[in-house]
């Protein structure tokens, strides 16, 4: 996808702090960290959404949630962390790239990713 910062990314047109990379997916420094850790897992291939997925898309979602899973120590994510998916306007999506934020290093209430607003 021409305009889309993560596929410039996964190119090597735009600089991150990469931590992991394979044939399916990065995962990166999130710019604007919510937490003490912040991470971006990408799966390379451009979708906005989990209504768009094919099948193979969920065989390779599968995959790198696995991976996430096997990384996480390394991360700094070895008590646990939060996974985030933002799907479309009303959660604020910003990057029309499927991408799973990793979020942990601290202890995480509720309000630490959600809004407070009803
Ligand atoms: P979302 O709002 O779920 O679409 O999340 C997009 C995330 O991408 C936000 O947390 C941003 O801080 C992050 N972000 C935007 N641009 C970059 C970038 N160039 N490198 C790393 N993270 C980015
Ligand atoms: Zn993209």
């Amino acid at each position: 996808m021409d305009n889309c910062i993560f596929c410039k990314i996964i190119k090597g047109e735009l600089p991150s702090e990469k931590f992991y990379e394979d044939d399916l997916m990065i995962v990166i420094a999130d710019v604007n960290p919510r937490a003490k850790k912040h991470y971006l897992a990408i799966p390379k291939r451009h979708y906005k959404l989990f209504s768009e997925m094919t099948d193979e898309d969920a065989d390779i979602l599968g995959k790198c949630v696995r991976k996430i899973a096997e990384l996480a120590p390394s991360l700094g994510l070895e008590n646990g962390y939060r996974v985030i998916v933002n799907q479309g306007d009303d959660a604020e999506q910003t990057v029309p790239h499927l991408h799973l934020h990793l979020i942990g290093g601290q202890k995480l209430t509720l309000g630490s990713y959600v809004t407070d607003e009803k």
